[in-house]
């Protein structure tokens, strides 16, 4: 069968839809940027938009409120948001959350939160790095005791984004602890179950961290003391946690890498508007300088490379392919956009010269941002040690 690059007209739509949507709140857009420095507010009224325009019910099944047009549709939607110089914030982990819920939850449960999060009234953030355990996830301390019908909960978290906007938490914990693995014979993948918690609960304490980044969202370190989450409120079956939560890092890690390639592109726009009007020596724009016009070209390039892997990774997905697979793509994707958005706001500050460092042109609060992806959700290492070893059949090393 043949294969067909054109974007349907129900894909389009999504395009022109959140664009115009945005056009709103164009000249708000200091306002939200100054929102996020202050680290002071929510932009309630962009993220009621959001979810009017589809996108916090993209992934929603219809019988629950949502309109459930995917995620290749979403991470269209998620690079409009960025090329036009808005931040998707919370967007993010919704998706991830809902995927997990759409997936793992019980009848009641999807009930229960799904048509909050399709028309925009429920927010979720996402749990699960500790201080002692990022890239290596199985290594979470946090322990969820079973005591009738609640959970008790002890621990802590960190750098988790917009906990303190958020109605609910998707929180991984540890239903068997390391002592009891060990007695059990089982590895550390064994014993993680995923919890939905209310934010607002007796038990929790928030404290933020100083991260400054160009989108609203604040980060925190979170301490569980003696938090009561009730029993049915674990998502999945308990210690059988990890499968659950692989399958929304695939999502994850593809709406990353459209936020990457919305970023790139918004540098590059703005970089071509400025390279055709400056000039500096004579008569010509800088442009015309192959050391300005040739770094673009190659932004250019590599951003169709970067968006068609995205494309293909979140259709994969919408195809319901073996998560391996899916993880593949999404990882290979994610690499290239993040290396891309790098160098694309690089070279646009390069090609605004001193303008490029003055915070209204929006480049060099960009740069952070851009930054953030090489690191943030999977770093570029730990996708070379997923190619290496998946799709290469290399040994593992750590
Ligand atoms: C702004 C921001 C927002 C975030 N939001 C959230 C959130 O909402 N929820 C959440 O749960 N987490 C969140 N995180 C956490 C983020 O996912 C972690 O920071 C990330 O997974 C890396 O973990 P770490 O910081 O512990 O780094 P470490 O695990 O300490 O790694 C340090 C470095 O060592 C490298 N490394 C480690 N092991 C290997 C290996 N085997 N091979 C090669 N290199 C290796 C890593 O790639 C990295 O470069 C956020 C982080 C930031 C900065």
């Amino acid at each position: 069968m043949s294969l067909d690059f054109t974007l349907s007209d129900e894909h389009k739509l999504v395009q022109t839809s959140v664009g115009q949507m945005l056009d709103k709140f164009e000249s708000r857009k200091a306002e939200f940027r100054q929102m996020a420095k202050d680290g002071d507010g929510f932009p309630e009224e962009l993220w009621q938009e959001y979810a009017k325009v589809g996108l916090t019910g993209a992934l929603v099944p219809e019988e629950y409120g949502g309109n459930n047009m995917g995620l290749l549709a979403l991470m269209l939607g998620f690079e409009t948001v960025c090329t036009r110089g808005f931040s998707p914030g919370l967007l993010l982990t919704i998706a991830m959350d809902t995927c997990c819920i759409v997936r793992n939850g019980n009848e009641e449960q999807k009930q229960r939160y799904l048509p909050g999060i399709a028309n925009g009234s429920t927010k979720f953030c996402f749990a699960v790095t500790e201080p002692n355990a990022g890239t290596n996830t199985f290594q979470i301390e946090t322990h969820a005791k079973r005591d009738g019908d609640t959970y008790v909960i002890n621990g802590q978290k960190t750098f988790i984004s917009g906990a303190d906007v958020t109605d609910q938490m998707l929180l991984v914990a540890r239903t068997t602890t390391f002592d009891e693995l060990k007695e059990q014979g089982k590895g550390k993948s064994h014993g993680l179950s995923l919890f939905v918690v209310d934010t607002k609960s007796p038990g929790i304490e928030m404290t933020p961290i100083s991260i400054p980044l160009s989108d609203e969202l604040k980060q925190f370190q979170i301490f569980f003391d003696d938090l009561h989450v009730p029993a049915e409120n674990l998502l999945g079956e308990e210690d059988n946690g990890v499968m659950a939560l692989f399958n929304s890092l695939n999502p994850e890690r593809i709406l990353a890498a459209a936020i990457c390639t919305g970023m790139a592109q918004s540098a590059l726009d703005k970089a071509v508007a400025y390279a055709n009007q400056r000039r500096v020596f004579k008569d010509t724009p800088i442009g015309a300088y192959q050391s300005i016009a040739h770094p673009l070209a190659e932004v250019k390039i590599d951003l169709d490379a970067a968006r068609l892997m995205t494309q293909r990774a979140a259709w994969a997905f919408d195809c319901g392919m073996d998560p391996l697979k899916v993880g593949s793509y999404a990882n290979m994707a994610k690499f290239l956009a993040a290396d891309l958005a790098i160098k694309a706001v690089d070279h646009a500050i390069e090609t605004h010269g001193g303008l490029g460092f003055v915070e209204e042109t929006g480049l060099i609060n960009q740069w952070s941002g851009a930054r953030l992806f090489k690191t943030a959700p999977v770093s570029r290492e730990m996708i070379l040690n997923y190619v290496s070893e998946w799709d290469l059949g290399l040994p593992k090393s750590y």
